[in-house]
């Protein structure tokens, strides 16, 4: 199968997805994972009118970016470390994979430095395998309002990961509690938070149903890593 056919099932599921949860075509984004993918991958990819990508690692987001078109928006989906912030901002559009306040702290004073204003996503942790994203919901609200405070950030939503191959009913429970946790804090700080980046190659057709706005999809595309 070549990407732009994967690329084209993935579109068609996904608008299935969005039918079915009764949601109008087009609310969901589809961001297409390419790590460990090479840059000709990338290439086909945006030739198939794909244009937001994502990278999970600082040092292939940089080898990436200026090899391929500038229209292309990419965004950062895995765990960043403080001396990686700056390179982070420079290169990627978005941070997906903002867990924790003296990681904002730093993306804050690290965007005013360098003039930019990164479109962040507060990454909430999912269950007790899960490596990444906030557990402490009283350090996500200080984070949150933290980050309200700073012009060099736009804030806008949550993002997860789901235990990966559980079950139905536990994926859905997961992603309506992330969508619940965005709908308190929306309330509680008065401020909107549109976007739930949530669902991946395994699991995204329940995300959408609970609400995902942006979908993170890697293996149906590129293939198996
Ligand atoms: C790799 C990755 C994905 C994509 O996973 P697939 O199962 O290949 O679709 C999504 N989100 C994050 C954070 C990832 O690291």
């Amino acid at each position: 199968m070549s990407i732009a056919s994967n690329l084209a099932a993935v579109r068609e599921r996904i608008a299935a997805a969005e039918s079915k949860a009764g949601r109008p075509a087009g609310t969901v984004r589809l961001l297409a994972v390419s790590k460990t993918f090479p840059a000709e991958d990338v290439r086909a990819a945006f030739e198939a009118g794909q244009t937001m990508f994502g990278e999970n690692r600082v040092q292939e987001l940089t080898a990436k970016v200026p090899v391929l078109p500038p229209e292309i928006e990419w965004h950062l989906i895995g765990q960043l470390q403080s001396n990686k912030v700056a390179k982070a901002i420079e290169f990627a559009d978005w941070i997906h994979s903002v867990d924790s306040e003296r990681l904002i702290r730093r993306i804050a004073s690290v965007a005013a430095d360098s003039r930019r204003a990164p479109c962040i996503l507060l990454e909430v942790n999912s269950g007790e395998d899960a490596k990444s994203g906030f557990r402490d919901m009283d350090e996500l609200k200080r984070s949150l309002e933290f980050a309200l405070g700073e012009s060099s950030l736009q804030i806008r939503g949550l993002m997860t990961m789901a235990a990966f191959g559980a079950p139905e009913v536990e994926l859905r429970r997961t992603f309506a509690h992330l969508r619940d946790l965005r709908d308190s804090l929306q309330k509680e700080f008065g401020v909107a938070m549109p976007e739930l980046s949530m669902g991946m190659s395994a699991d995204f057709e329940s995300a959408i149903l609970e609400g995902s706005t942006i979908v993170r999809i890697g293996t149906a595309i590129f293939g198996g890593r």
